[in-house]
């Protein structure tokens, strides 16, 4: 593949915002605080919606992901054993996670690549930030996310990735992968904390430390979207300062909803379709490609999660359509 630094595509598309999406996605976990099912619920909604074309991933090639994750772990996740190891993001370990996670991984690589080429972009599947190297927390196996940078800048693709945070969780995974990664720059708006594989709602003593190319802003207990929306300037502003990058991985959380059982923060759904847009004019402002990936929610009424989700396309065609 040819460098395309320095010939960055316009921050337009044809119009058509590509979600990617495979019912593989969700893999069979029975009844879990984690929807999965809401991965194929937005399909659902996308269907049939102008400007919305919604195309199957390929799943991700094994050695990418060792790019990303060690070989132990990797191991761990194919064949269940060490099952503590297996099922360190806390799912029940079974021999359909392993094909699940090649696809939701293949499906942020293939909106990370389809963002260069157009713009914007968006994978149906979460960006996995709790996810480290050696280990899963939180749900996270591995880490999307990074792992869709470090394809691109190992293709030379790409120089410099940026990856903006917006779930209610800290992104303590991600952030522990740019310490290795110069070139990968993590920012993180939370209302939850994160620290060994706990959330916690004291956002005034964090419990992780801010480094040179990964930082984080923290929303107050009760914070609604005008503290939200100054947290969005100083990040956007601050991953500008760090060095601009070629591509924008945007993880637009549903789970900071003020109905969320985790959330914390006074944001309804109109709110954070508003994050969104914000998001998506300063990216195109800016002329940075912007792949999107769904994130957290966990509101007991699914089509709430939905919803916010679905909010987020509205967003993007508002910007981009
Ligand atoms: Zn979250």
């Amino acid at each position: 593949m040819d460098g395309s630094h320095g010939e960055l595509p316009l921050a337009t598309t044809d119009g058509v915002i590509t979600a990617f999406h495979h019912p593989g996605f969700a893999a069979p976990i029975g009844d879990h605080v984690m929807p999965m099912r809401k991965f194929q619920l937005v399909a659902d909604g996308l269907a049939g919606r102008a400007g919305v074309r919604v195309e199957a991933p390929a799943p991700i090639a094994v050695e990418l992901l060792r790019r990303v994750h060690t070989p132990a772990y990797l191991e761990a996740v194919r064949t269940g054993e060490p099952r503590a190891l297996a099922e360190s993001q806390k799912f029940p370990w079974s021999p359909a996670l392993w094909p699940s996670v090649l696809l939701t991984n293949g499906g942020a690589l293939a909106a990370a690549t389809r963002a260069l080429e157009a713009g914007a972009a968006a994978a149906l599947a979460s960006g996995f930030h709790h996810s480290h190297a050696d280990h899963g927390e939180g749900f996270c196996t591995f880490n999307g996310l990074v792992v869709a940078a470090e394809a691109l800048f190992a293709a030379g693709r790409v120089q410099r990735v940026a990856v903006l945070d917006l779930d209610l969780h800290y992104g303590n995974g991600t952030a522990s992968l740019c310490t290795t990664r110069p070139w990968l720059f993590n920012c993180s708006i939370y209302g939850n904390d994160y620290w060994q594989n706990k959330p916690y709602r004291d956002v005034e003593n964090p419990r992780h430390s801010d480094g040179p190319n990964h930082v984080s802003f923290a929303l107050p207990n009760g914070s609604g979207r005008d503290v939200l929306f100054e947290a969005l300037e100083r990040g956007t502003k601050t991953i500008l300062a760090s060095g601009r990058p070629d591509l924008l991985l945007y993880q637009a959380g549903a789970d900071p909803y003020r109905e969320d059982p985790y959330s914390p923060l006074a944001l309804d759904q109109g709110d954070l379709c508003e994050r969104d847009r914000l998001v998506f004019a300063w990216a195109r402002r800016e002329g940075l490609p912007v792949a999107w990936v769904l994130a957290g929610g966990y509101t007991p009424d699914v089509s709430k999660v939905v919803a916010v989700h679905l909010g987020t396309f509205d967003a993007a065609a508002a910007v981009y359509g």
